[in-house]
């Protein structure tokens, strides 16, 4: 007979770093752990929401440390699982946007294990929410596409005149995770499916009490990051849903949208 798993663990999303963005699901969860797995990016200010008996575990790469490695993570969720402990996961923006949730799952799932999973409030709405911004407001997009600007080991990564072909046809905004360091690159590669003066914002620490952005136009963005000193973690967002808030910027009238 197989043995019952006798603990229990939760993916939460710890939402882009504005500790009210928690949801009350996850509140709830990290109220009830008893050990604490908590990523990178995660503002330390939601553990205050643990119980002063949980154990809790920084596993990210920040601050100097080498970030632990994916299978001692996978290891330590499993064992602590099977040892009746509630474990829970704590990633920054939304689990299941990048940063490994589904991974984490499924290797969970493997042992038998089904591990619940909260939403977060990814940082890439935030970071448009911030500067006031709607992801899909009509006039401008019909959708929303997330991307990443950091391939996975092997992988060949995005092929980023495709994606920008489809985004200028379509009307689609583009939000850039893990993309500052490629930044060259990727203006470059998006220059050959949209327009130079396409709109593009950059958010630094979104949500954030040190939250920064620039606006400017697809031709600017590897020069503007450099010049206003923006690095990860950004959120690189490009389309026409920000061309009122360039345009408000410039303090110029609203350029019209710039034909293919
Ligand atoms: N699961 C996360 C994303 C993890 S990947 C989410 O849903 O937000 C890590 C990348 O997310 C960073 O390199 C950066 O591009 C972005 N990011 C995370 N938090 C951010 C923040 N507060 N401001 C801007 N970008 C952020």
């Amino acid at each position: 007979m197989k043995t019952p798993i006798k603990g229990r663990c939760t993916l939460v999303g710890a939402g882009p770093g504005d500790p009210e963005l928690l949801t009350l699901k996850a509140v709830k969860a990290i109220a009830s752990a008893t050990l604490l797995l908590v990523d990178d990016l995660v503002n330390d200010a939601v553990l205050e929401h643990a119980s002063p008996n949980a154990r809790i575990v920084h596993v990210g790469k920040r601050g100097g440390c080498k970030s632990t490695p994916q299978a001692f993570i996978d290891k330590l969720m499993i064992t602590a699982v099977l040892e009746g402990e509630h474990v829970v996961r704590l990633k920054g923006g939304d689990p299941f946007i990048f940063g490994r949730g589904g991974e984490e799952v499924e290797n969970l799932r493997q042992v038998g294990i089904d591990a619940d999973v909260v939403n977060g409030i990814t940082s890439g709405q935030a970071a448009m929410t911030g500067l006031g911004v709607s992801l899909t407001h009509r006039d401008h997009a019909q959708g929303v596409l997330f991307m990443t600007g950091h391939a996975q080991p092997g992988a060949q990564g995005p092929d980023w005149p495709s994606v920008a072909q489809l985004c200028h046809q379509q009307r689609i905004t583009l939000l850039i995770y893990m993309g500052t360091s490629r930044s060259a690159q990727i203006q470059a590669s998006l220059l050959q499916g949209l327009p130079a003066q396409t709109s593009v914002a950059v958010v630094q620490n979104a949500s954030r009490h040190d939250q920064r952005h620039a606006v400017t136009t697809l031709d600017a963005l590897h020069d503007t990051l450099h010049a206003e000193g923006l690095s990860s973690p950004c959120i690189i967002a490009v389309g026409d849903v920000l061309t009122a808030l360039r345009a408000l910027k410039e303090n110029s009238p609203i350029p019209m949208r710039c034909a293919a």
